[in-house]
């Protein structure tokens, strides 16, 4: 399946794409978690990104369209792929438009993940996250057998940067603004399902039936 995973930080578009790679081989390809790598690895990609991700702004479209123009014609992504984090901005949007009809690609559909506002902010400043593998955890409802450390590969498991409550709400900002229309242009193109969610199951049933459909 070719899919957009749409919502806001602490949607759980992460979860859902883990759980959705497992069922027909389809990548998920994460923007965030690229260039989270790169800035891990000191590259000149990593460098151009930091400061916009520590406040919690987007990188910049070029910058983006750079990454994603050359992941998605690498070979894993020929069984499928969901993107989580991608596109972020309507110029986004329609770049990937142009890039997919380029490629001779359809999406299947565009999954809308709704959460409420007040479970987001819970679950965001409460998230762990592996700085080795991007394993996701949560200290109240899912924490690492042993604390701080990577159930998965052992890595430490600390909270991101962008976690501390100031960018967590200038991130939800962002969102609103320059992301939540993407639900609009997507409902107009015929490809919008919104999930009113608070369970990735519920997610991935919604997303079965559409696909089934
Ligand atoms: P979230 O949990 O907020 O969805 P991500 O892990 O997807 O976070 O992204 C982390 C940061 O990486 C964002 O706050 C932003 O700075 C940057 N980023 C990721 N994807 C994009 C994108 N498609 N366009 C612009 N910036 C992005
Ligand atoms: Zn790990």
């Amino acid at each position: 399946m070719k899919l957009i995973l749409l919502g806001a930080p602490g949607a759980g578009k992460g979860t859902v794409a883990k759980l959705l790679t497992k069922m027909d081989g389809s990548v998920q390809i994460s923007t965030g978690d690229i260039l989270r790598a790169a800035v891990a690895a000191g590259s000149d990609l990593g460098k151009q990104a930091k400061a916009a991700m520590d406040a919690g702004d987007l990188v910049s479209d070029d910058l983006i369209m750079g990454i994603m123009g050359e992941r998605l014609k690498e070979d894993d992504c020929k069984n499928g792929y969901l993107l989580d984090g991608f596109p972020r901005t309507i110029p986004q949007a329609e770049a990937l438009k142009v890039l997919l009809a380029d490629m001779g690609e359809e999406l299947d559909a565009v999954v809308n993940i709704d959460v409420p506002r007040d479970v987001i902010l819970d679950r965001l400043t409460t998230r762990r996250t592996c700085s080795d593998c991007g394993e996701i955890y949560n200290v109240k409802s899912n924490p690492p057998k042993e604390e701080g450390k990577c159930d998965k590969c052992g890595g430490p498991v600390v909270q991101r940067d962008d976690e501390t409550v100031e960018v967590i709400s200038n991130r939800l900002e962002v969102y609103n603004e320059m992301t939540a229309p993407l639900a609009g242009f997507y409902d107009k193109e015929g490809m919008l399902l919104t999930v009113e969610a608070t369970s990735s199951d519920a997610v991935i049933d919604a997303i079965k039936a559409k696909l089934a459909s």
